[in-house]
């Protein structure tokens, strides 16, 4: 099937960050506070701006709580997205309250007029709409027991609130088109791109807790953006949403397409290894996670860690740097060459210093 691939979906502006035509694919979570509690909605945006959250979207149920978003934009650095079901005019003053993207489905909003209205203002603003369709909002008789059929349902409801989009000459669009079904999702976004070439906003969605949630999430991302499709990604979590935003870099990364700072490679251990290779891991992955910087080099730094000498250095031979270990001691290599020798208390002290180098060098 032929599609539009990100370098040819539209530009699309969401406050300070460009999304589609090939611009970077950017990281989005959802707060889970409420959000007529200012406070806690702001200390949680915060984290996931601290995590690498790129876009916000925040749940506005009701005209109190969409008031509160002038006040958060004012303490946020992203850029936020207002979701908003059925109320025109919770919608209207999200506009107001200056926010950056809206949420909204325009089948939902009721009359013509109420459409017009919010479409004319979002024009006014420059505020882009997120057409988001759920397989579980569907009505009963979309709701096909075929992947396939269940992904043309999704597609066909998705297209009739473009197309009152485009009735109302508007194409600030984004679009997604969720299911927990992988197969369903994957071939939902892959019909609707060979029909527009919104910008498209992927997730597999209710994916689940943290472990199952994110092997799904990665697994029916991962498919996507290998084909060329998605310019924004959310891994659905039971969790901490800053456990969203930690996956969805992961992913990118690890797929080669953003680089956010360390690439870490680390063995699985067996017999030959004489140092407790999981702690070591574990507690350089926690003292390099938050290294500043790191995110200006055009591709990620890559350290391994290895459990022998034997081997080590040899099945890490694509790493920049590392250590691999032996009884007391461990050995330093560059490039696959042995350089040093390092105590074990040593190990992350001398890979962080190497970081610090490396980034020096790139700069
Ligand atoms: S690097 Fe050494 S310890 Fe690690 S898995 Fe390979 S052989 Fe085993």
């Amino acid at each position: 099937m032929k599609f539009y691939r990100r370098s040819q979906t539209k530009k699309i502006s969401i406050g300070n960050v460009t999304i589609g035509g090939g611009a970077p694919i950017a990281v989005q979570s959802m707060t889970n506070t409420n959000s007529r509690d200012l406070k806690s909605t702001i200390v949680q945006i915060k984290q996931l701006e601290e995590a690498g959250c790129e876009i916000v979207r925040v749940s506005f149920p009701d005209l109190e709580s969409v008031c509160n978003i002038k006040k958060i934009k004012k303490s946020i650095k992203i850029p936020l997205v207002a979701d908003i079901h059925f109320d025109y005019r919770i919608a209207l003053e999200a506009i107001k309250q200056g926010v950056d993207k809206l949420r909204i489905n325009p089948g939902n909003i009721g009359s013509k007029d109420k459409v017009e209205i919010l479409v004319r203002e979002a024009k006014r603003a420059h505020v882009p709409i997120r057409i988001g369709v759920n397989a579980g909002s569907l009505k009963k008789i979309h709701r096909s027991k075929s992947d396939l059929l269940r992904a043309k349902a999704l597609v066909n409801v998705v297209m009739e609130h473009v197309e009152i989009l485009e009735k109302n000459d508007f194409d600030n669009v984004v679009v997604s088109l969720k299911s927990s079904n992988i197969y369903a999702t994957v071939r939902a976004y892959e019909i609707f791109a060979s029909k527009r070439n919104y910008p498209l906003h992927l997730g597999i969605t209710e994916a689940g807790p943290i472990f199952s949630g994110s092997v799904k999430s990665a697994a029916g991302l991962g498919i996507m953006l290998y084909n060329g499709i998605g310019d924004t990604v959310r891994a659905s979590l039971t969790a901490n949403p800053v456990e969203e935003v930690k996956l969805a870099r992961s992913l990118l990364q690890s797929m080669g397409f953003r680089s956010f700072g360390i690439d870490i490679v680390s063995c699985p251990t067996c017999a030959r290894c004489q140092v407790d290779l999981i702690k070591i891991v574990s507690e350089f992955e926690k003292k390099t996670s938050g290294m500043k910087g790191l995110k200006r080099l055009s591709k990620p730094v890559k350290v391994a860690i290895m459990g022998c000498i034997v081997n080590g250095p040899g099945e890490a031979k694509d790493a920049d740097f590392g250590i691999a270990g032996g009884k007391d001691v461990g050995v330093l290599f560059k490039d696959g060459k042995i350089v040093d020798k390092v105590n074990p208390d040593e190990w992350i002290p001398r890979l962080i210093s190497m970081i610090r180098s490396y980034q020096g060098s790139q700069e």
